[in-house]
C-alpha cells in the first residue's frame, strides 16, 4: 500500500478535459489563472462526457484513457453522461478505470462567501470505490417485489483510505483524524472499517483519533463544525457529508475536489454541474476548479505555485466588485479572473 509523495518533473503535462456546459469557460479562466501564479504546465487537451460523445461516439474516448494513463495527472470541468453511454456516470467510470479511491474535499470558510458558518477547516476524505457504491444490486424477483443493495467493505479499501487520511494529516499539519461510521447498526460492515481505523490509528501515535456516529457527525457539524479537522469516512456517508460541508462554507460553487489513487495517479475536478441555465453567459464562477488546480498544483510539488494561486483566489472573493454573480457579486467570469490575477501579481 503506497502513500508516499509522488515525483513529477519541473514541468509536467497534465490532461485537461474542459467537460460540458460552463467546462470550458471555467476552464479557460482556470488555465489562465494557473500561468499567473507561475504554475509549469503543459495541457494534453482530451474530451469526455456529452462533448465527446457528440465529437466522436464514444463519451468516454480511449485517447483520453491513454492520456491520463501517460500522464497520471488531470483536471477536469464538470461533465454529462449520455443516456445509454453503458455506464452510470462517466465521473464514476473515470475513478473506477484509474483506481482513484480517496476523494479529498477540503472546506475552508473564505472571507467575503456569504454562508452561515466561520472558522471552517475541514477536509472530508471519502472512500471511492467500495460501500453501497460497488454496484451490487439486484430486484429479488421479476415482478420488482423487492430490491437489494449490498455495501462491500473490505478490510484491504478500509485500510487502504484510513492510510491514506492520516499521512494526508501529517503532511498538511493536521491534528486529529474523526472516522465516521454507523457501526452500532451495521456491525459487520461498518464494524470493519471502525476496526481498521483504530488499528491504523495506533501507528499514528502523533495525530488524535476519535470515531462518531455518521448522525451525531451531521448534527455536530452544523452545531460545531471548528470541531472537526480531517475527517475520514465511507463512499455514501462520505458522499452526503461531503455536500454538507461545503454548504458550510458557501456551497458547491467554491469546493474543489481531488480523486487520487496509487503511485501519483490523481484526477483533480470541481464539484459543482454544468450549469446548462448559464451556459455560454459568460457568468460562470470558475473557484471550483481554480481552487482544485491549486491542490494539482500542490501534488505535481509546485506548492509555490499553489499558494499564489489561493493568494489571488482570496483575494478577489472578497471583494463584491470582484466575485461573480452567484456569490452575490458584481463581476462576471472575465472581470473575476482578471481579479484574481492582479491579486497574483
Ligand atoms: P448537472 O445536470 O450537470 O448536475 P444542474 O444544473 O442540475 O447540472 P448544477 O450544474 O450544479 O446542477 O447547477 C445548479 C445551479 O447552480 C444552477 O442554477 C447553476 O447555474 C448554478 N451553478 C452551478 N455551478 C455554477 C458555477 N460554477 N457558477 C455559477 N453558477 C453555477
Amino acid at each position: 500500500m503506497s502513500s508516499s509523495t509522488p515525483t513529477f518533473p519541473a514541468r509536467p503535462t497534465v490532461t485537461l478535459i474542459e467537460g460540458d456546459g460552463i467546462g470550458p469557460e471555467i476552464a479557460a479562466a482556470t488555465v489562465r489563472a494557473i500561468e499567473a501564479a507561475g504554475g509549469q504546465i503543459d495541457w494534453d487537451r482530451q474530451l469526455a462526457g456529452m462533448t465527446a460523445a457528440e465529437k466522436t461516439g464514444d463519451p468516454l474516448p480511449a485517447a483520453t484513457v491513454e492520456s491520463i494513463k501517460q500522464h497520471q495527472v488531470a483536471l477536469k470541468g464538470p461533465l454529462g453522461t449520455p443516456i445509454g453511454a453503458g455506464f452510470r456516470s462517466v465521473n464514476v467510470a473515470l475513478r473506477q478505470q484509474f483506481d482513484l479511491y480517496a476523494n479529498v474535499r477540503p472546506t475552508v470558510t473564505i472571507p467575503g462567501v456569504p454562508c452561515r458558518f466561520s472558522g471552517v477547516d475541514i477536509v472530508m476524505v471519502r472512500e471511492n470505490t467500495e460501500d453501497l457504491y460497488a454496484g451490487v444490486e439486484h430486484y429479488v424477483d421479476a415482478r420488482r417485489s423487492a430490491a437489494e443493495s449490498i455495501a462491500i467493505i473490505t478490510r484491504y479499501g478500509s485500510e487502504r483510505i484510513i492510510v491514506y487520511a492520516f499521512e494526508y494529516a501529517r503532511r498538511h499539519g493536521r491534528k486529529r483524524v474523526t472516522l465516521v461510521h454507523k457501526a452500532n447498526i451495521l456491525k459487520l460492515s461498518n464494524g470493519l472499517f471502525l476496526d481498521v481505523g483504530r488499528e491504523v490509528a495506533k501507528r499514528y501515535p502523533d495525530i488524535a483519533f476519535d470515531d462518531m456516529i455518521v448522525d451525531a457527525t451531521a448534527m455536530k457539524l452544523v452545531v460545531a463544525p471548528e470541531r472537526f479537522d480531517v475527517i475520514v469516512t465511507m463512499n455514501l456517508f462520505g458522499d452526503i457529508l461531503s455536500d454538507l460541508t461545503a454548504g458550510l462554507v458557501g456551497g458547491l460553487g467554491v469546493a474543489p475536489a481531488a480523486n487520487i489513487g496509487d503511485g501519483g495517479c490523481a484526477l483533480f475536478e470541481a464539484v459543482h454541474g454544468t450549469a446548462p441555465d448559464i451556459v455560454g453567459k459568460g457568468i460562470a464562477n470558475p473557484t471550483g476548479l481554480m481552487l482544485s488546480s491549486a491542490m494539482m498544483l500542490e501534488h505535481l510539488g509546485q506548492a509555490d505555485a499553489a499558494a499564489r494561486l489561493r493568494k489571488g483566489i482570496y483575494a478577489a472573493l472578497a471583494g463584491a466588485e470582484t466575485r461573480t454573480g452567484d456569490l452575490g457579486g458584481k463581476a462576471d467570469t472575465r472581470g473575476y479572473t482578471d481579479a484574481v490575477i492582479r491579486a497574483i501579481s
